[in-house]
């Protein structure tokens, strides 16, 4: 599954799908890649559902490029974390990793051969500008499209809503 482009609920439809998994007891774990801190709400989600795991593979969204080393290697832990999490997982949620792909941080070629190994596996990637290739081996592809986000208008993201 691929969820892309500009509008608001990529990650919001995966965490969906990582619930409903968890409600039949499904083993769940997600890589987000690129995020930092564990504000988002969704960081709870381990404490309460022992059948998730959660990995954050970077330190806050790439803006510099002095910081590209060190997002580099923060994403290819990543990547290598996801790998280990495939063979225990019957949904991999590999969160912002369109966007690791675009940035450069992560080779496309790597992130393929990632999906090889999936076997029963689901697997769900987000992040804006999927690559062409990513898009055309999914199964299930969807573009949000924004048509009004709130922040344009100078909103606050609000907690259970943005993060
Ligand atoms: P969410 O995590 O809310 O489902 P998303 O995964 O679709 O959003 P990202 O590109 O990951 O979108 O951006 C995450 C953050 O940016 C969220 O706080 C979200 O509200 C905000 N955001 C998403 N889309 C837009 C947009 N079109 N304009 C402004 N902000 C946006
Ligand atoms: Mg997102």
């Amino acid at each position: 599954m691929i969820y892309t482009g500009d509008g608001k609920g990529k990650t919001t439809a995966a965490i969906g799908v990582i619930m409903r998994m968890l409600c039949i007891g499904k083993r769940v774990a997600m890589v987000q890649f690129l995020k930092g801190s564990m504000m988002s709400a969704e960081c709870a989600l381990p404490k309460k559902y022992k059948k998730f795991i959660l990995a954050r593979a970077g330190s806050g969204f790439f803006t510099h490029e002095h910081e590209r080393d060190e997002q580099t290697r923060l994403a290819e832990e990543g990547l290598a974390a996801a790998r280990r999490m495939m063979k225990d997982a019957d949904l991999l949620v590999l969160d912002e990793v369109n966007t690791a792909v675009k940035l450069k941080l992560l080779r496309f070629r790597d992130l393929l051969s990632l999906l090889k190994t999936r076997g029963k596996t689901h697997v769900i990637c987000t992040g804006r500008n999927a690559p062409r290739r990513l898009m055309d081996a999914g199964d299930i592809v969807t573009e949000m499209k924004c048509i009004r986000h709130h922040f344009s208008k100078g909103g606050k993201a609000v907690r259970g809503i943005d993060y």
